[in-house]
């Protein structure tokens, strides 16, 4: 048995979002046909929005309504340091950590020779213009710690080691509390390599 056809266009557009099948897709085909239209109007607005008035910033490359972006605007960041970051998802993490003072880099991916992923089909390029240009003297990779998030960061030591700057890598190892007993023997590894003196 098969719904009206625009029920069932909207459920077969839905089931294409990640993580929805078709159950939930009916059930919210359903929500959304007895919903009020302004809420309609409201969330096909902000749809046709997104993919409008969202684009990359021609600086750090997150994304942004506004090109440069505020953080790239922000004149009361440390214009010397720039964090580099997988996604802006992850820029966001790293943002409400320390909020206002570092700048950014998002490199859209990592390097992934498996999926066919080099150098050039992220924004490495990009990061190395910047840093001359903008005469940045500290990189900060925060790539996540697993094979091509450090792959990636020795990539990007490789290619800067002839500028003047010094780069950096975020420390891995035990979360704040944490409980060694729960740790894979990898990150104990890590967070011994990584020790400070007190
Ligand atoms: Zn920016």
């Amino acid at each position: 048995m098969f719904y009206p056809e625009p029920i069932e266009r909207l459920i077969e557009n839905l089931t294409r979002l990640p993580g929805i099948g078709r159950k939930t897709a009916t059930r919210l085909a359903f929500f959304l046909l007895n919903t009020k239209d302004s809420y309609i109007t409201e969330l096909s607005r902000s749809l046709t929005d997104v993919k409008e008035k969202i684009r990359l910033c021609s600086v750090c490359f997150n994304i942004t309504d506004s090109d440069p972006c505020a953080i790239c605007r922000d004149e009361r960041r440390d214009k010397s340091v720039v964090c580099v970051v997988e996604e802006s998802s992850h820029m966001m993490v790293i943002e409400s950590s320390n909020p206002g003072h570092l700048r950014y880099h998002v490199l859209h991916g990592v390097i992934n020779p498996l999926e066919g992923i080099g150098p050039d089909e992220i924004r490495i390029k990009e990061l190395q213009d910047r840093i001359v240009r903008e005469g940045i003297r500290e990189v900060i990779v925060a790539t996540n710690p697993n094979i091509e998030g450090n792959t990636t960061a020795h990539y990007i030591g490789e290619i800067l080691k002839h500028l003047d700057v010094t780069i950096t890598r975020i420390a891995s190892g035990i979360p704040v509390g944490g409980d060694i007993v729960y740790i894979d023997p990898l990150t104990i590894k890590s967070s011994m390599d990584n020790r400070k003196n007190l």
